[in-house]
């Protein structure tokens, strides 16, 4: 038996190796986490100093080009402590392992290290192993894995920064779209649908909640990642997806002004309700929906 075969007669070893894959690109994921956002807010800064230096303003300009010199992407430079500036080898680096092999602590400086690492690791991990098993080795199951994984990066960038960078939104769209060419999750006519309506119904709460209150409830990365679940999974899961993420949204939104004192207007990231409600439909939609449809 090849091991092609393998995967595909024995579900639990192709969980097994998909859950493996999910905590090395989990590992991935911490560094797209932690550098994407730094990476936009250097194009940001570079193009408001093109901009001043254009409005004869030298100066101010300058000071904005002196915080980014040198490389900065998703591969150089290596990552280090950013404590003690210790660069983090190989051994130190394994999923998940390192974490606990080092306890959560810096070899060099033996300052505390995030949990959020191997949490990140862990997501990735049991997700991935669980799309494995669920849809066997087939072209949707490629599909699932990576819309699970820009949903993490997409989940995590936004609590941290209340960004869902279009470096990820669109490109996510456009995958959606292609993957369903020949009906994946969904038919391709339901899935353009979906990415029109998704974009559209978060866009018309939007101005509806502006014109009538002043305030911005949510962010256009929210409409774009809606979209893009439109996209993925057809326009039939939107009514649940909407639904689930505001209600998780609305319990959480709440426990956090009743019990940490979280001010009403401190806008709290709808992006990871929308992400985590996408998983969902991902998984159980469709029994979700035939039940609903039941009932009435
Ligand atoms: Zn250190």
């Amino acid at each position: 038996m090849s091991f092609v075969e393998i995967l595909q007669n024995q579900p639990v070893m192709l969980a097994a190796v998909c859950g493996l894959v999910g905590l090395i690109v989990g590992s991935f994921l911490n560094v797209v986490i932690h550098r994407l956002p730094k990476m936009l807010e250097r194009g940001w800064d570079s193009q408001a100093a093109e901009l001043l230096e254009q409005k004869n303003l030298p100066e101010v300009a300058k000071k904005l080009r002196a915080g980014d010199a040198g490389r900065y992407n998703l591969i150089t430079p290596a990552s280090t402590c950013p404590h003690c500036s210790h660069k983090i080898r190989a051994y130190e680096n394994i999923p998940i392992v390192s974490y606990v092999f080092l306890r959560g602590r810096c070899s060099s400086c033996k300052a505390p290290i995030s949990l959020r690492y191997p949490i990140v690791e862990a997501i990735s991990g049991v997700l991935s192993g669980y799309i494995g098993w669920r849809f066997g080795l087939t072209l949707e199951m490629g599909g699932a894995l990576i819309f699970a994984w820009s949903l993490i990066a997409l989940t995590a960038i936004d609590i941290d920064t209340q960004l869902l960078p279009d470096d990820i939104t669109l490109p996510l769209i456009w995958l959606g779209l292609l993957v369903n060419l020949n009906n994946g999750f969904t038919p391709l006519s339901s899935g353009v649908i979906g990415a029109i309506a998704g974009y559209l119904s978060l866009w018309a709460v939007y101005w509806l909640f502006k014109l009538t209150t002043g305030k911005e409830g949510m962010g256009y990365g929210d409409f774009k990642l809606l979209s893009a679940v439109g996209a993925w999974l057809g326009w039939k899961m939107l009514p649940i997806v909407i639904l689930l993420s505001s209600l998780v949204g609305a319990i959480v939104g709440i426990a956090l002004i009743v019990f940490t004192r979280h001010g009403r207007d401190t806008p709290i990231p709808f992006g990871p309700y929308l992400a985590a409600a996408g998983l969902i439909a991902l998984f159980w939609g469709e029994t979700i929906n035939r039940t609903y449809l039941q009932l009435f």
